[in-house]
């Protein structure tokens, strides 16, 4: 059975404070950082345009705010209550790539 990789919490607490938008079949546009990021699904994986994806691999803030999408807007509100709102402090998960 293959094993899903950890969710890291901080990742899921950057991503609860973004925004989504589907950009068509597979496909959302994340706002609300640093850039604006295009996330998309192939086969079955999600990836995203920053540089965090791209050195680090795995789920970026940007895929898990994709993710987060099926959630009605009333539970995202709620469970931005839940957490404190990250710093908008640069770090590399919201330099956009050249
Ligand atoms: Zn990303």
């Amino acid at each position: 059975m293959k094993r899903r990789k950890r969710l890291d919490p901080a990742r899921l607490r950057r991503a609860l404070f973004l925004e989504a938008e589907p950009a068509g079949p597979g496909a959302w546009i994340v706002s609300g950082g640093a850039a604006v990021h295009r996330v998309e699904e192939h086969r079955g994986r999600l990836t995203c345009d920053c540089i965090d994806h791209a050195v680090r691999g795995g789920a970026c803030k940007h895929i898990v705010r994709a993710l987060l999408c099926p959630l009605h807007p009333v539970i995202l509100a709620a469970l931005r209550t839940l957490v404190e709102r990250p710093n908008r402090k640069r770090s590399p998960d919201n330099v956009r790539p050249r």
